[in-house]
């Protein structure tokens, strides 16, 4: 059993076939990369793994207990976090607010109720604002805490993304192209800030990315997704020497 397994799962929108028979099998405290070709079924997976669709066919199992039909919040509590291709903040909320609406995911009040409630909610509000603030921290954006998230300069929303996964303490991290947008000297500081989360941390990161370099400089194991099949694994080394993962990049036909 691994800790977060994906067996034989196929997700159909109609007669798009986005992912065809995908197994994974991810074990704990490892930085796995996942890349392909636009249209691949990177994201689609993440949107199973997160319960945002069922799967048509397979199972997807953490620890042992399978996520199908799980809603997205209940899979959040269980310890999976994840941020978003299209980067998804509450703009007009601050960046502390941002990662403290993590904290009260679990609850049933409206995240705006439980953000500006005051006394009922006091003491432990002070607590999840300390804790928001050390995530902000983390990632270098404490500065920033009290300014508006959309006013945020795009490579500060992507770490305020991550700072807000974060909140629920996941096991498990789904980065879905964390370094889009981003300049190269972003991207550099960014690649060091993620494998530094996952060390510290040791959690298990799968790390959606087209930047190669940095794919390549911080995944442990790659796995290369083309038209919605898995056909490569492993380190770089091996992926970046497979004939399959050269022809999908390339576009060569045999
Ligand atoms: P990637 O992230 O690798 O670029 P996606 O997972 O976003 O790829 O998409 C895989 C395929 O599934 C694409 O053909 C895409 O158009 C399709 N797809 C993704 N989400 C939906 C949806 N909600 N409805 C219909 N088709 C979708
Ligand atoms: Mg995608």
């Amino acid at each position: 059993m691994a800790f977060l397994e994906i067996d034989n799962m196929s997700l159909e929108f109609g007669g798009v076939k986005a992912c065809q028979n995908v197994s994974m099998k991810l074990e704990p405290g490892i930085l796995y990369g996942l890349i392909g070709p636009n249209g691949a079924g990177k994201s689609t997976i993440f949107n199973v793994l997160t319960g945002i669709y069922p799967p048509t066919r397979g199972d997807v199992r953490l620890s042992d207990e399978s996520l199908v039909g799980k809603k997205p919040f209940e899979i959040a509590q269980k310890g999976i976090g994840r941020t978003f291709q299209n980067i998804r903040l509450f703009k007009e909320l601050t960046v502390l607010e941002n990662v403290m609406s993590a904290f009260y995911s679990s609850s049933n009040s409206s995240i705006t109720d439980m953000v500006f409630e005051t006394g009922k909610f006091h003491a432990e509000e002070e607590e999840v604002k300390i804790k928001s603030l050390e995530l902000l921290k983390v990632m270098g954006i404490d500065d920033l805490a009290a300014v508006p998230a959309g006013g945020l300069p795009y490579g500060k929303q992507r770490k305020l993304e991550i700072a807000r996964a974060l909140g629920l303490s996941p096991k498990l991290l789904l980065l879905d192209e964390p370094a889009a947008g981003l300049n190269p000297t972003e991207t550099r500081e960014l690649t060091d800030l993620i494998r530094k989360i996952q060390k510290d941390r040791n959690i298990t990161v799968l790390l959606i990315e087209h930047d190669m370099g940095l794919v390549m400089k911080i995944c442990e194991k790659i796995y290369v997704l083309v038209q919605g099949q898995l056909v490569c694994e492993g380190p770089a080394d091996v992926v970046q020497n497979d004939k399959r993962v050269i022809e999908a990049y390339l576009g060569v036909d045999e």
